[in-house]
């Protein structure tokens, strides 16, 4: 596969990826790159420097900016691609992302969600950053997403009833898998969609992101290590 080719690759991988972990889907980018391929969508994207870059702006928003256009092009393998005017404006555009709205990893000492009597948020400069989903606290809220869901967990399959008997009965956290970063002040949550049962552990190893990691990554990262496992036991 050319640089291209996998360049083309990545980029419709990245409508997916968005798509996914942040519920954004962006049809439009999808058509023009399916119709333009990758390379030509990007350079295009890249000349218009005084455009609204509604993407990249959403991107921001919901804590993703390592999934722009802009991020793929400076990647090193494709610098090559572009010129030394679209990298220099690819790079222009990453430099005005604030460094609160990249994608971090959490201190895992601090990452307390799972504490009853931890606040619902902190204040980090004038952005209001939600440690504690108030919205996997609401109990209505809570007890559609299980009527819908299960007490199964969406990640492990794990179910506390089945491993511990009665005393699991109806126990598991639920996670809310919209990025709080980019939701409007007027949001309404959807119990059935915008929360699913999660276990402990998983819940903690998708908090150790912020914005958190989605199950398919999370799932990803188990099946990783349950093949290693397997491998070794051959
Ligand atoms: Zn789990
Ligand atoms: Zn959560």
């Amino acid at each position: 596969m050319s640089i291209e080719e996998k360049f083309n690759k990545e980029m419709l991988e990245l409508y997916q990826t968005v798509g996914k972990t942040t519920g954004y889907w962006a049809n439009y980018y999808l058509r023009s790159v399916r119709k333009n391929g990758g390379l030509a969508h990007a350079k295009k994207a890249l000349s218009k420097k005084n455009d609204a870059q509604e993407g990249f702006k959403k991107l921001i928003e919901v804590g993703r900016p390592d999934l722009s256009i802009e991020a793929t092009v400076l990647k090193e393998r494709y610098k090559k691609l572009f010129s030394n005017d679209e990298l220099k404006e690819a790079q222009r555009r990453i430099d005005t992302v604030p460094e609160y709205a990249w994608r971090k990893p959490m201190n895992a000492n601090n990452n307390f969600f799972g504490e009853i009597n931890n606040e619902n948020l902190y204040i980090e400069g004038s952005i209001k950053k939600v440690v504690v989903n108030k919205y996997e606290r609401n109990i209505e809220a809570r007890k559609k997403c299980l009527e819908k869901h299960g007490y199964k967990c969406k990640v492990c399959k794990m179910s506390f009833e089945d491993t511990y008997g009665e005393i699991g009965k109806e126990f598991i956290h639920v996670h809310h898998i919209k990025p709080l970063a980019g939701i409007a002040k007027e949001y309404k949550l959807n119990p059935e969609k915008d929360l699913i049962p999660v276990c402990p552990n998983c819940h903690a190893m998708l908090h150790t992101y912020d914005p958190p990691l989605s199950v398919e990554e999370l799932q990803n990262k188990l099946r990783e290590k349950v093949n290693k496992l397997l491998e070794r036991n051959i």
